[in-house]
This record gives C-alpha cells, sequence and structure tokens, in this order.
C-alpha cells in the first residue's frame, strides 16, 4: 500500500507499473499521518494483510511548500493539515527548505504512523510490515528511496 500526496503529477500505478486491484492507495496533500491515513492503513493491514507500507512524497509539494513558508492564507482545514505538516517538520530539527523538507518528510510521517498506531508498530516489531519511505523525484522521473523506518 501507498500513501502518498494528492498531487496528480503522482500518478500511482504509472509510477509503479500496476493496474486495477493491484495497490491500496492512501492519499492526502502532504502524505502526512492523519487520523484517516492511520485508519486506513490498519485496514490495509488487517482486511487486506499488506506487507510493505510506501509513503511517498514528491518535489514541488504545494502542501510541504506551505508548511515551509513564513505566511499562511489557507482554508482553516488546509490550514490545520499544513500545520500539522509544520509541527512535524520542526519537531524533527528538518529545515523548512522545501527541497530538503520533501526528503525528510515522508521519513518523519513513517515515524508518526509507527506512533499512532499500536497496530502499525506491532507489525513494524514483528517484521510483518515494511514501511519505506520515499520521494518522487520530476526532474529524474526517479523515486528516492530513504531508507526502512524501524519502530526505533
Ligand atoms: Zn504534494
Amino acid at each position: 500500500m501507498i500513501l502518498s500526496c494528492s498531487d496528480s503529477r503522482v500518478p500511482i500505478e504509472l509510477l509503479f507499473d500496476v493496474g486495477f486491484g493491484d495497490v491500496f492507495v492512501i492519499r492526502n496533500a502532504g502524505n502526512a499521518c492523519t487520523q484517516g491515513s492511520v485508519a486506513s492503513i490498519e485496514y490495509g493491514l488487517e482486511a487486506l494483510n499488506i506487507n510493505l507500507l510506501v509513503v511517498l512524497a514528491h518535489e514541488g509539494c504545494g502542501a510541504i511548500a506551505a508548511a515551509c513558508a513564513d505566511h499562511l492564507s489557507l482554508s482553516p482545514s488546509l490550514s490545520k493539515l499544513v500545520l500539522h505538516i509544520r509541527e512535524e517538520l520542526v519537531a524533527g530539527a528538518v529545515p523548512l527548505d522545501p527541497d530538503v523538507a520533501v526528503r525528510r518528510h515522508p521519513v518523519l510521517t513513517a515515524r508518526q504512523l509507527i506512533g499512532s498506531s499500536q497496530l502499525v508498530q506491532d507489525r513494524v516489531n514483528s517484521g510483518a510490515l515494511l514501511i519505506e519511505p520515499a520521494c518522487y523525484t520530476f526532474d529524474h522521473g526517479k523515486i528516492e528511496w530513504m531508507g526502512s523506518t524501524s519502530a526505533d
């Protein structure tokens, strides 16, 4: 399963060369750890017995750029999401530079998913779930893999 940004320039099925029924995809602006994404991931683990989760960020992410910006002029709900991302970045000591943040944020999201769900944590600890943070690059059309995230 894949937690990715909602950005239409990140077409999951095309990037991973998969078809209908092949991948369980959860999307939101900035591929953030939200109650909805945690619940969807737990469904993927329990109902579908999925053993791989890719947290996929991308270059040029508007949500990450907004989280790094000094001033926000967003709707209340979007502000809440963007501020959540900003808090994750600051807590992770990530510079508020969008190019740096898009590569670090999926790692932070992976850690937060583990910390937010006992089910996710148990599956990672037992080796039943591998979480792979990554960043899709438009310039090169490649996916940069950040390394597996453990529960430590
Ligand atoms: Zn994005």
